[in-house]
């Protein structure tokens, strides 16, 4: 016989609403001690302790009692505005606990897909789908901050656009070509990555320039196919070119632009798992790929998740459902 669980019994005959009560409690200290908060309310006092005024941005708020869920409400001194110590993030208004916030983030961390996400959450397909969007806002306009220095690798890549709103026969008529959506990628010695949509088929020299000359810094040196479409970023970030003829028996060409293709297949991997995605969010897809990369490298320094969460408790932003 194996030695029998003290607890079993004790909880084989909670009643359903003192199960859920314990459930909750044991989901609450997992979290905490895994990640360091259990509750929202824990995570604000850590990462946001005293929030601006999300109206008039001021600081110094009175504090101003508590909500029901334990969150410090706040009333600002100079607009009188009250706010609590969620208002102006994605996770304002949200049913769900921390507790499911963090595992939804886990999930999200793997990029399992939403039916699967739902399903391990236990929420619908519509509410998985607003928080991977709510997380998204978080990382709206993340690589904007990125500039990648030195030594800068580049290459373009492909995904179909399996989009068929277009109508059949439409897409047919546009050629294959047309519905390959192009993403230029890049990555400098630093290890620092880049990947933004570049419109449909293959990119003129203008295009490159326009989607990458914002990421890259004045004197890089760009590594790269020997592809005359990179030429105008080039000049445009006055750097330096150094181009390899596309030869895969070339073992110099492939140890230059290893890393660059490894990242365009790590790209099209993560891409795959979300086979069926609204193409206008590609972006934000690539956008959500790129800041975990980063969270990654940091990994040893900085547990992943509870990176993630407190990200998602600084960025200011707000989830605008499209319909
Ligand atoms: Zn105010």
């Amino acid at each position: 016989m194996p030695k029998g669980n003290a607890f079993a019994e004790m909880v084989a005959g909670l009643d359903s609403g003192d199960f859920a009560l314990l459930s909750s409690a044991v989901h609450e200290r997992e979290c905490r001690e895994a990640v360091g908060f259990g509750t929202f309310a824990d995570a604000a006092s850590l990462y946001r302790p005293q929030p601006a005024c999300p109206s008039c941005r001021a600081k110094g708020a009175w504090r101003d009692g508590h909500e029901e869920s334990g969150l410090q409400r706040f009333r600002c001194r100079s607009c009188g505005r009250r706010y609590n110590s969620l208002t102006g993030t994605v996770l304002e208004h949200s049913k769900a606990d921390m507790t499911a916030w963090i595992q939804f983030v886990r999930l999200m961390r793997f990029s399992v897909p939403l039916d699967a996400t739902a399903e391990i959450c236990g929420v619908s397909h519509q509410t998985a789908w607003e928080w991977r969007h709510r997380v998204f806002a978080t990382v709206d306009g993340y690589q904007d901050r990125i500039v990648l220095r030195d030594r800068v690798w580049i290459d373009e890549t492909y995904i179909v656009d399996t989009d068929l709103s277009h109508g059949f026969g439409q897409a047919r008529k546009r050629g294959l070509s047309r519905q390959q959506v192009c993403i230029a990628v890049a990555i400098d010695i630093h290890k620092n990555p880049v990947a933004v949509v570049c419109g449909h088929g293959k990119p003129s020299s203008r295009r490159i320039r326009e989607s990458l000359e914002p990421h890259i810094a004045e004197g890089s040196t760009i590594v790269g196919d020997r592809e005359r479409a990179h030429n105008a970023l080039v000049k445009a970030i006055k750097g330096t070119h150094e181009a390899y003829k596309a030869d895969v028996s070339d073992p110099v060409y492939l140890e230059r632009v290893a890393m660059v293709n490894n990242l365009c297949s790590w790209i099209k991997r993560y891409l795959w798992r979300f086979t069926g995605m609204e193409m206008k969010y590609l972006q934000s897809y690539l956008n959500w790929y790129v800041y975990l990369f980063r969270v990654k490298q940091a990994s040893e320094r900085w547990p992943e998740t509870a990176r993630v969460v407190r990200h998602l408790m600084l960025a200011d932003a707000r989830f605008r459902s499209s319909t």
